[in-house]
C-alpha cells in the first residue's frame, strides 16, 4: 500500500470509529396517555441512553393502548361494552390491574372505585358538560366495584348490572411510571425520573442531590407551595386543578366521590409519598375523595407511605411521619 492510500485507510477507520461517548443527563418529554410523560435518566452512552427512553415511551404506548377508555379498540373498552352481556377475557395485564384497584377499593370503603365511570362517562371537561340529575339518578346504583365479576380461571371481566363501566384512570399512569422504572433498572441505569402527569418515581439521585420534586400551588398555575427531596421513591399528586370547568361557581374536576358521582370539594390537592407509583396514584385519588381526616388516618395507617394534603381554605396536613420532620 502507497503512502497516500495508507493515510486514506487510516483516515477512513477515524471516521468509522464511533465518536467517544461522554456521560450525561438525557431528558426528553412526549405526549401520551393524555399527558406529559417524562424521562430524565443519567447514562454513561448517551445514544444507549436515548434508546433506553424510548423504550420507556413505547411502553406508556403500549399500556395506552390496552387501557384507554378513548380508543374504542382498547381491551378495556371491549370490556366496557361486552362485560354486562357476559364475561369478557382480558390478557393476564388488565386483569391483573383490574383486580389491584379492586383492592384498593376495599382498602378506602370504596373512596377507590373504577365504576365511578358509570357517572363519570357523562362529563366532558373540555367541553364542559355534566350529566343532568336524571341522567345521574340512573347512573349512580351502577356505581359500586362489587358489580365487578373476576374469574381468574379464565382471566374474565363480567358486570353483574347494566350501565357499569370501569375506567383506571385513577391507577393507570402510576402502573405505567413503574413500568418504566422497571425498564431502566432492568437495564443497569441508576439515577433516574420517570412521571406522567402528577404520578412520578424517581431512582437514585439527580447529580449529588436528592431529586426535588415540587408540589404545585393549586390556585396559582405557576407557583411552588413546597418542594421534597426524594430519592428511590415515588409520589402522587391528585388536584381539583388539572381538568375541571367550572359553572354557576362550582367546580366540576375530573376526581368523583362514588357515593354522589360528583366532585368532592374539602380538599384543593392530596400528594402521596410511597415506594411504587402504582400505589401512590391510587392514594392520591383516595385520599382526595376521602377528605383531610379519613385520608389522613388511612396513609397513617399504611407502612412507608405519607401524604400532603391542602385542604379548600389552602392550609397543609401532614402524615405523622412527615409532621415529625416538618418544623
Ligand atoms: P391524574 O389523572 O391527573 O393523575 P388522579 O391520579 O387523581 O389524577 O386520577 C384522576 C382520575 O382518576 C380521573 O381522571 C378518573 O379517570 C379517575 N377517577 C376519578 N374518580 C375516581 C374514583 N373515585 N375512584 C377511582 N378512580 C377515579
Ligand atoms: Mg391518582
Amino acid at each position: 500500500m502507497n503512502r497516500l492510500m495508507r493515510k486514506i485507510a487510516v483516515c477512513s477507520l477515524v471516521l468509522l470509529l464511533p465518536l467517544p461517548s461522554s456521560a450525561d443527563w438525557l431528558h426528553e418529554e412526549s405526549a401520551i396517555m393524555g399527558t406529559a410523560v417524562n424521562v430524565e435518566l443519567w447514562h454513561d452512552d448517551p445514544v444507549a441512553g436515548k434508546v433506553l427512553i424510548r423504550s420507556v415511551m413505547d411502553e406508556m404506548h403500549r399500556i395506552d393502548e390496552l387501557m384507554s377508555t378513548y380508543k374504542s379498540d382498547s381491551s378495556l373498552s371491549r370490556v366496557n361494552t361486552g362485560a354486562a352481556k357476559g364475561p369478557v377475557e382480558v390478557g393476564e395485564e388488565l386483569f391483573g390491574l383490574i383486580g389491584y384497584a379492586l383492592e384498593y377499593s376495599d382498602i378506602t370503603r370504596g373512596a377507590f372505585d373504577i365504576t365511578y365511570a358509570s357517572a363519570g362517562q357523562y362529563y366532558d371537561y373540555r367541553t364542559g358538560k355534566k350529566p343532568d340529575s336524571k341522567q345521574l339518578a340512573e347512573a349512580l346504583p351502577a356505581i359500586n366495584y362489587h358489580h365487578v365479576k373476576l374469574d381468574a380461571a379464565r382471566s374474565t371481566v363480567q358486570f353483574l348490572q347494566a350501565g357499569v363501566r370501569i375506567d383506571l384512570g385513577g391507577i393507570a399512569k402510576g402502573y405505567a411510571v413503574d413500568r418504566g422504572i422497571a425498564i431502566l433498572q432492568a437495564a443497569g441505569v441508576e439515577n433516574a425520573l420517570v412521571s406522567a402527569g402528577g404520578d412520578t418515581r424517581v431512582i437514585g439521585r439527580h447529580w449529588d442531590h436528592p431529586w426535588m420534586i415540587g408540589i404545585r400551588d393549586p390556585r396559582n398555575h405557576d407557583g411552588i407551595v413546597t418542594r421534597i427531596p426524594l430519592e428511590d421513591t415515588a409520589i402522587s399528586t391528585s388536584g381539583d386543578y388539572e381538568r375541571y370547568f367550572e359553572k354557576n361557581g362550582i367546580r366540576y374536576h375530573h376526581i368523583l366521590d362514588p357515593a354522589t358521582g360528583e366532585s368532592p370539594h374539602g380538599i384543593h390537592s392530596s400528594s402521596i409519598i410511597g415506594n411504587r407509583a402504582i400505589d401512590t396514584d391510587a392514594l392520591s385519588t383516595s385520599v382526595f375523595v376521602m377528605g383531610v381526616e379519613e385520608g389522613l388516618a388511612l396513609i397513617n395507617s399504611l407502612p412507608d407511605t405519607e401524604a400532603i394534603i391542602i385542604d379548600n381554605q389552602g392550609s397543609m396536613h401532614y402524615s405523622n411521619g412527615l409532621a415529625r420532620i416538618v418544623p
